[in-house]
């Protein structure tokens, strides 16, 4: 069975300090300081690497959508995937309305359950914000929902505390985002390679 990832909340709980039972007003230049606690916190639960990033560097395309639709064979098998989510501009349109992101980072490194802790601690990332105050706090996911055998997908996610689309099902482009916080990413020559899974929690 897979590690599964330790509560930021209960590390919070832990944490000596109180940063975190407020309500944070932040400004551009003091962005990264401020939210250093939870990009600390995240990296103590396994994942590689987390950024603060201004939302204007998160990047929407078109083609993103058109990847999605032809050549996925997931298009349309679940909720959290398109036709359902944000198009590339309305998701441009949501990423406006907030002023950062923490860009989360892990490999996958063949091991059962990987993606699954990774999403878990994307969750728990975004309910720890929301609880300090930041009611705005959203998470984005890794990877099409497999939280159920089969998707409810003629009527309502049956798992909306949990179900988070993936930046890409959003029509994020993750590659020119990643890179552009010199993060790394690459085209896959094969299924079996590991790869670099990629969430944003968005907050302001
Ligand atoms: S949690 Fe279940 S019902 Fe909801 S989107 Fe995921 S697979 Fe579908």
């Amino acid at each position: 069975m897979h590690r599964r990832v330790q509560s930021l909340t209960n590390l919070l709980d832990a944490y000596q300090g109180g940063a975190y039972n407020r309500v944070m007003s932040v400004d551009a230049s003091n962005a990264a300081t401020q939210f250093r606690a939870y990009t600390e916190l995240v990296r103590k639960n396994g994942i590689d690497d987390a950024v603060v990033i201004e939302t204007s560097k998160v990047y929407t395309a078109p083609w993103v959508r058109m990847k999605c639709q032809f050549g996925c064979s997931g298009y349309g098998e679940t909720l959290c995937c398109p036709p359902h989510t944000p198009t590339p501009e309305q998701m441009r349109t949501i990423l406006d309305s907030y002023a950062y992101g923490i860009l989360l980072h892990m490999q996958w490194r063949k091991d059962n359950g990987a993606t699954e802790q990774f999403n878990d601690a994307l969750l728990d990332l975004e309910r720890t914000i929301f609880l300090d105050g930041c009611y705005k706090a959203w998470a984005l996911g890794s990877g099409p929902c497999d939280r159920c055998e089969k998707c409810n997908i003629e009527g309502l996610c049956v798992h909306p505390d949990k179900a988070r689309p993936s930046m890409e099902g959003c029509g994020i482009d993750v590659f020119k985002t990643a890179r552009g916080q010199g993060l790394p990413i690459h085209v896959l020559k094969s299924r079996r390679e590991e790869r670099n899974m990629y969430g944003l929690v968005l907050i302001e």
